[in-house]
């Protein structure tokens, strides 16, 4: 009999003709075999199932995930890229509920260079320092804009060159001499 036959029949469940669900191959003889019920009905059982077994599945989701970050990630990766315009539409949406969060943020960011670089500092200077940064070094404040006991300023004359990884380490701290009473 052809396969196209064969994989085709009432099915046990809902009496209608149509493809039926794949089961596993023969061990014997290696051919496909076929449930009694159709793909409709084997998707409607699977989807029962996990309804039925929620904690158990959500658990061995969980787990698997945990096991295995590298295609997790790869796996969101590729569903952000193909999924660009809900991102957009999630942003949007975001944006159009939080609007104070977003203002806020980029207030802040923009306060804390703006407010620590003085009217006579040269924007073409500091853009210059910036552009001249060599490979695997940082521009870093010498004085930091937000230190705990100081605040250093936004000019040309506060930036150095740093070593990426020794930027890093100093963050914002900086050593001053206690006065001495
Ligand atoms: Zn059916």
């Amino acid at each position: 009999m052809p396969e196209s036959v064969k994989n085709e029949n009432n099915c046990s469940k809902c009496g209608i003709f149509s493809r039926l669900a794949t089961a596993n191959k023969s061990k014997k003889t290696g051919q496909q075999q076929y449930r009694s019920w159709c793909v409709t009905c084997e998707k409607q059982r699977k989807a029962k199932w996990v309804q039925e077994n929620i904690e158990h599945v959500l658990e061995k989701t969980k787990l698997w995930q945990e096991a295995n970050p590298e295609i997790v990630k790869k796996t969101k990766t590729k569903w952000a890229n193909n999924n660009k315009e809900y991102g957009a539409q999630y942003k949007r949406e975001y944006r159009q509920k939080y609007p104070e969060r977003i203002n806020a943020h980029t207030a802040a960011r923009r306060r804390k260079v703006r407010c620590n670089q003085p009217p006579w500092a040269s924007r073409k200077d500091l853009v210059a320092f910036y552009e001249n940064c060599p490979k695997g070094y940082h521009v870093d404040h010498i004085i930091p804009l937000r230190g705990k006991l100081v605040s250093g300023l936004h000019v040309i004359t506060n930036l150095q060159y740093l070593p990426a990884a020794e930027n890093l380490r100093k963050h914002n701290k900086y050593e001053i001499n206690k006065p001495s009473n």
